[in-house]
């Protein structure tokens, strides 16, 4: 069992923002991930993908992307950017590790994946 004050579920962007922002607050977490890799989803987009909002839109909190990149960041580069952003952060997702239910009991959440159990104080 596993206690923290955040749970961040997903290692997507979106998971990969609040972790950086919690990191940046000094607000300690864990972040679960289904898959075998950050940004998974991405990795399954096919080869020629280019983001369609500018890179100047679509960085993560406190890192924008580098200066090298083209105005629309292409899949690979964007997958790159996400695994840097997780190390200079230091968000290390517990790899493997699928939501499967959560559930409140009294003061404290617990969410459970098939090999752990993540526990949470609601206040
Ligand atoms: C083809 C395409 C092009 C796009 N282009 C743009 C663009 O140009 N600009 C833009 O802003 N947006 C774009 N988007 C939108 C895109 O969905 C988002 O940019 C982004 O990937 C969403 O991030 P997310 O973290 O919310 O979700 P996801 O990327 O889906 O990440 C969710 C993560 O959570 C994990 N997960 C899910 N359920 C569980 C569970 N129960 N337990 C543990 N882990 C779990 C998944 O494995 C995944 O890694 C595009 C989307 C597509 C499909």
């Amino acid at each position: 069992m596993i206690e923290t004050k955040n749970l961040i579920i997903g290692a997507g962007p979106a998971g990969l923002a609040m972790a950086g922002r919690l990191r940046k607050l000094r607000q300690s977490f864990e972040v679960i991930e289904r898959s075998n890799r950050i940004a998974e989803a991405w990795h399954r987009h096919y080869d020629r993908l280019h983001l369609h909002t500018t890179k100047a839109t679509s960085a993560l909190p406190h890192q924008p992307f580098p200066k090298s990149y083209p105005r629309y960041v292409s899949k690979n580069q964007l997958i790159e950017y996400y695994n840097k952003y997780a190390e200079q952060f230091e968000i290390r997702p517990h790899l493997g590790h699928q939501a499967v239910q959560v559930s409140r009991i009294g003061h404290k959440w617990h969410t459970r994946t098939q090999r752990e159990i993540f526990l949470y104080l609601t206040r």
